[in-house]
Order: C-alpha cells, then structure tokens, then sequence
C-alpha cells in the first residue's frame, strides 16, 4: 500500500480541524489534514450560527467553515479529501489508512473527527433511509415543501430543525419523549409560538409504514403509568434530531473512551493517553459541544502538538 510520512495529521475537518490546522500551519507544522465523511462538519448542516463570536448578524453555517477552510489553506495548510478508515496507535510513528488504499505516517496526531447523527434504531429507520427519513433538515428539508413532517428530539438541534423545517413545510410535529423541552428557553419560545409548529410531548416513535417512502409514523403515548395510547400520524419526512455518537471508532484499541465513546483527554487539554495523540472538538466534549469550544480545543490540541514535536 502507498506510504507518505508527514509530521503532523489532522483528522476531521470540522471547527477544530481546521483551527488546528490554521494554528499548526502558522507555526510551519505543514499539517495535511484529511476532510473525512462530511467535509466541513456538522456546521455545514446548520443553517445560520447566531452564536459563533464576531458575527453581530449571525452567519451561515457553510460560510464558515468556508471561511475557516480558507484560512487553513492561506497559511499553507494541505487540506485533502479523504475518510481515516483504520489507525496503528502502537507506537510512533502513527499509521493512519485513508480511504483503505493509503497509509500516512505521522510523529503527531489530532484527532478531530467530530460526531454522527444517532438514530433510534428502529428498522424502518434503515428500511426508509433516503426515502423520508433524514436526521438533517438543512440537507432534506427542500424536499418536504408544503409537506408534513415529523421531528424526533427536544433537544436545541431538534428545535432549530423544527424552526427550519417550518419554514418549508406546511405542518411540523414535534415528537419529545418527556413532558419538556430541554432545549434552551429562546429554542423553546420559538417552537411553542410557532403556528405550523406542534409538540407531542410524552410521545414515542415506534415505526414507520408507507408503500412508496414514508407515509406516516406509529406513535405511542404515555398518558401516565400503565395507560398509553397507540396511533397512527400521517407524516411525509420524518427527522432525527436526538443527539449524536462520537467518531472515535477506529482509534478505541488505543486511546481511552468513556462509555457513550468520547475521547478521554488529560484534564483541561486535548492530551490522550497516547503522546502525541491529541483530540480535539466533539469527539472529546460530551459537555459543551460547540462550535467555539470545539475551535478553541483544536487551537490548544495544535499549540500542543507544536510542544510534542520540538520535544520529541
Ligand atoms: P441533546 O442531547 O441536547 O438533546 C437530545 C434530545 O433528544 C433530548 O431531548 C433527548 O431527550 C432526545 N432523545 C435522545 N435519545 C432519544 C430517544 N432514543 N428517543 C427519543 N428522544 C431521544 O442534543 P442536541 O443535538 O439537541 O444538542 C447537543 C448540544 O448542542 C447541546 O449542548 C445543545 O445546546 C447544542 N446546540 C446548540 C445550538 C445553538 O446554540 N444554536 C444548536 C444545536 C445544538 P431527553 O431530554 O429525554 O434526554
């Protein structure tokens, strides 16, 4: 198999990706940096980020990670397509395949691969795949125009999507499992006081059915214990929006994971315990998981790496 050695990796090219690269590139690092699955990150299946410091007016999530890419690339950052598909931790340097058909052999590492989308796991999620379900309005939500869909979740993602999709879509169901929302009280005003918005609080989705694509949801309410009421609710789109997985699969044989799969750092730093394995953004933050806080991380994870590298 091919072999290139480069002295420091980046893996993920999400808000601590890049900043990684843009700080490792600055210190003449020459980090090459592979974009993995969703080039640009979850942000770029946001709409507009009304958080991220130094945007008075909000910016869309794309034009971001635009930007931000762009700022790798100016101070010399190699900035590739590409998925790690398996990783050799054992010992330096580090053997990371790309794509199965290459491997890059690195002194340094930031692991900055983010996280996925969980679904419920109900099989008609997989058998309607593509065909209405979806867990990314931003990416879907065209497709469901003066339609009815349904979204899972009560969380900020799954108001933002619901927000989202009402724009787009003539009625949007609301599908919470608790008698609350937990996402933050602005996401919540602006859910509860949307017209085309309804929450279905205390309710679960128990599958899907439909002939051609999705056609409705099998929704189960709690209406206290043991009484519960099973219906069914035509639907058109149906939206995951109940959290996400961090992607540290490959890397678990060697760096510490806490159960749901974060990345274990060292205290307040990107350290693994491998040295000079680092892990930035939200493969390592079950807590803040933000876009800031995943930048600020890739920035510590590259000041790091710098440190490694001189001693090493
Ligand atoms: P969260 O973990 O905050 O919320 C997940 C939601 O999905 C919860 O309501 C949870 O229910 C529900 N859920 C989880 N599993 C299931 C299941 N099996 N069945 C039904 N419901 C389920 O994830 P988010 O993705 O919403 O947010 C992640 C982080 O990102 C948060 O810190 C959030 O604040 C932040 N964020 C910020 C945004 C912004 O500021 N613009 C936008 C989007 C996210 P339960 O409450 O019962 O556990």
């Amino acid at each position: 198999m091919e072999t290139e050695k480069v002295r420091l990796l980046i893996i993920g090219s999400g808000p601590a990706g890049y900043t990684a690269a843009i700080y490792a590139s600055r210190a003449n690092l020459q980090p090459v940096l592979y974009a993995g699955l969703q080039p640009g990150g979850q942000l770029t299946t946001t709409t507009e980020v009304e958080n991220f410091p130094g945007y008075p007016q909000g910016v869309d999530g794309n034009q971001l990670m635009e930007d931000l890419r762009q700022q790798a690339e100016r101070f010399g950052a190699d900035l590739r397509q590409g998925v790690a598909t398996q990783a050799d931790l054992s010992q330096r340097p580090f053997k990371i395949t790309i794509d199965g058909s290459k491997i890059i052999e690195t002194e340094a590492l930031i692991i900055a691969t983010g996280a996925a989308a969980k679904y419920l796991g109900l099989e008609d999620e997989k058998k309607y795949a593509g065909m209405g379900v979806s867990a990314c309005a931003t990416c879907d939500g065209f497709f469901y125009r003066k339609k009815v869909v349904a979204v899972v979740g009560g969380g900020d993602t799954a108001c933002e999507e619901a927000t989202y999709l009402a724009g787009l879509a003539a009625k949007v169901y609301l599908i919470v499992r608790k008698p609350f929302l937990r996402a933050s009280k602005i996401m919540q005003e602006r859910v509860m006081n949307h017209p085309k918005i309804e929450v279905l609080f205390e309710h679960n989705a128990e599958g899907l059915f439909g002939d051609n694509g999705v056609e409705g949801v099998h929704l189960v309410q709690r209406l206290g214990e043991p009484d519960e009421r099973h219906y069914d609710l035509p639907i058109d789109g149906f939206f995951l929006a109940i959290g996400h997985k961090p992607s540290s699969d490959i890397f678990k044989d060697y760096v510490e994971t806490d159960a749901a799969g974060y990345i274990v750092t060292e205290g307040n730093s990107p350290r693994t315990n491998v040295p000079g394995v680092f892990a930035a953004g939200d493969v390592a933050d079950p807590h803040y998981r933000q876009a800031i806080t995943a930048a600020g991380s890739g920035c510590k994870a590259a000041i790091e790496a710098e440190r490694f590298l001189l001693n090493g």
